[in-house]
């Protein structure tokens, strides 16, 4: 299998949302997310770019809520109740990291669970952990799944090894592997002898945000890498690369996602296709 490309898997969810988007639209529904952007972060504007042309090439629509970076906490505020209150909003994204004089937690409880479309509030969190379908898990852990699903790599009685705990990947990818009857490993920093853990997996999930640090060392035949991290080059050339050694992996498992071009490329996709479950929800 080689390279799993996640672009292939981005094409394929594009594919089926522009049939759910037309259904919805015979309905008299046109799915709708609304971005919360304070200011004109680089990076926020960016994923606000690749997410409109992903919401518009499959027919669903954007609205986008641009404050001040130094606005209040009460204007943001007032923005959350506004997209929370408007029902052709169906979905929200709300770039973090909020500017210093915003209480993140503060931010996340105002925003509704069932329109956080990247699982930031506790009610998604809470969701993911009970198995109750409350909100949406955050869309990068959910696309390590999705990469999984569309390359038919069965996770059941697997051992799946995770590198990283945060509470935006490694925590809920496991939750969500475990769902998919996985036997999954959480490691972090404080973990011991990292290579021996990954040997012995079937899946190995890796999301440290450390440029190739994880070499052919920690791999065997067989395996499915799927590589979550997104980093500066650490050799000063331009563009990104991930936590593993591609190049030196891939000719080793059965399957790596690379970097750029993996798990990255899935993510927006996946933000369009929890707006357009929600509004689906919305149109019952
Ligand atoms: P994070 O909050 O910094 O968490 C990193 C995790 O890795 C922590 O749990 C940390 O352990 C663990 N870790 C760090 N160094 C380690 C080591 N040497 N050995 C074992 N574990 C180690 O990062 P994150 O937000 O989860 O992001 C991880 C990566 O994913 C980053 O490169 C980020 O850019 C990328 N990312 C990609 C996408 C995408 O769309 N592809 C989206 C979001 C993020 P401790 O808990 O013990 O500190």
């Amino acid at each position: 299998m080689g390279l799993l490309s996640g672009k292939e898997v981005a094409e394929a969810l594009k594919a089926q949302m522009a049939k759910d988007v037309e259904a919805l639209k015979a309905k008299g529904v046109t799915p709708t997310l609304g971005i919360i952007r304070m200011g004109e972060e680089p990076n926020d504007i960016s994923y606000e770019k690749g997410a409109t042309k992903t919401c518009e090439g499959v027919g669903a629509a954007v609205k986008v809520f641009a404050i001040p970076r130094e606005a209040s906490q009460d204007e943001l505020l007032k923005v959350i109740k506004q997209v929370n209150e408007d029902k052709a909003i169906h979905g929200v994204l709300l770039f973090r990291p909020l500017p210093k004089q915003i209480n993140d937690n503060v931010a996340r409880a105002a925003l509704l669970p069932g329109k956080d479309m990247d699982g930031i509030t506790d009610g998604s969190m809470a969701g993911i952990y009970s198995d109750s379908g409350a909100g949406f898990p955050p869309c990068t852990a959910e696309s390590v799944i999705k990469i999984l699903d569309h390359y038919k790599v069965d996770v059941a009685g697997k051992n799946v090894v995770v590198l990283g705990r945060s509470t935006v990947i490694g925590k809920p990818v496991s939750m969500l592997l475990l769902k998919k009857n996985g036997t999954v490993t959480v490691c972090h920093s404080k973990t011991k002898d990292l290579p021996k853990k990954t040997q012995e997996a079937d899946i190995v999930v890796v999301a440290m945000g450390r440029a190739w640090s994880v070499d052919k060392s920690y791999f065997k035949a067989g395996q499915y890498v799927i590589d979550v991290g997104v980093n500066a080059k650490p050799n000063g050339e331009k563009g990104t690369c991930g936590d593993v050694k591609t190049e030196e992996v891939e000719p080793i498992v059965a399957g790596i996602t690379p970097v750029p071009g993996g798990v990255g490329s899935v993510t927006s996709a996946n933000l369009v296709c929890h707006v357009i479950e929600a509004a689906k929800v919305a149109s019952v």
